[in-house]
């Protein structure tokens, strides 16, 4: 059993979770305006067509990650609006201040991710 979060960790972990917002819009803006800038048929230097390729879609991949990153930081601070914030959404028990920290956003407690994997 995890200790429920006292009223200060939870405000310290929404502080982390508003910087990360922050963090992946501006990550994303980022992205979005590089994949717009890289187009393969120009001259590109002494970067191989290969390489431009190869990097474009290691870009995209990570695009995808950041984007699910941000999707579920957004979904964490709804929960915390709804004060179920820190809890479990699938089994709804106290997930635990020490993962939390690790990872704000944790919709599941250790036991159902492990469940995911
Ligand atoms: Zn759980």
């Amino acid at each position: 059993m995890m200790t429920p979060l006292t009223e200060q960790q939870i405000n310290e972990l929404r502080v982390n979770l508003l910087s990360l917002q922050v963090e992946f819009t501006a990550l994303l803006e980022g992205a979005t305006k590089g994949a717009e800038t890289v187009s393969l048929d120009q001259p590109i230097g002494r970067l191989s067509r290969m390489d431009a390729m190869q990097q474009q879609s290691m870009a995209q991949a990570n695009t995808r990650i950041a984007r699910q990153r941000l999707a579920q930081i957004r979904a964490a601070l709804t929960r915390y609006d709804q004060d179920e914030y820190g809890l479990c959404v699938d089994c709804g028990e106290d997930i635990g201040f020490g993962r939390l920290k690790a990872r704000p956003e944790s919709p599941f407690c250790l036991e159902c991710q492990k469940q995911r994997e």
